[in-house]
């Protein structure tokens, strides 16, 4: 069945959001499959942000993403790639429709984009291999 690598990233595991997170993963109907707290690592976030390495935003985003626990989630279900991103709302929590979880719980944080409560894959390859780095064991 399709999976999705779902991060709640340290902001939203800081303020205590994590449950209601897992709760709208799961309402919606998905799986959770794996669900780990982690410390990320340098190594980590530089596989799992390739895509960025060299963008202005790319230092401050792995430093972010450092500055606390991450709670690593594989959710599993039809459809669950782009739904999961439809739950998460638009990248800003300033334009994130209301219902969505950067809408509802996000913060309008100005130019600090890269806090946005939570990370979804954007495509089947992309989920397969983020799974991979976050979750090597998983079957
Ligand atoms: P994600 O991949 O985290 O679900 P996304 O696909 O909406 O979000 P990407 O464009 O892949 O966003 O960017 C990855 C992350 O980098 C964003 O979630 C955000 O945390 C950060 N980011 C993206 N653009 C900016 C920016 N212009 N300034 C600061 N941070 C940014």
């Amino acid at each position: 069945a399709e999976r999705t690598l779902v991060l709640v990233k340290p902001d939203g595991v800081r303020r205590g959001l994590s449950g209601e997170i897992l709760r709208r993963i799961e309402t919606k109907g998905y799986t959770l499959r794996a669900v780990e707290l982690k410390n990320a690592t340098t190594e980590l976030l530089a596989a799992h942000y390739a895509e960025h390495e060299g963008k202005p935003f790319y230092g401050p985003l792995v430093e972010f993403m450092m500055s606390g626990p991450v709670l690593a989630v594989v959710a599993e279900g039809e459809g669950v790639i782009p739904g999961f991103r439809s739950l998460a709302g638009a990248t800003n929590p300033t334009d994130a429709a209301p219902g969505t979880i950067r809408g509802d719980l996000g913060r309008d944080w100005g130019t600090k984009v890269q806090q946005n409560l939570v990370h979804g894959s954007d495509s089947m390859d992309s989920a397969a291999r983020e799974i991979a780095l976050w979750f090597p064991n998983l079957r």
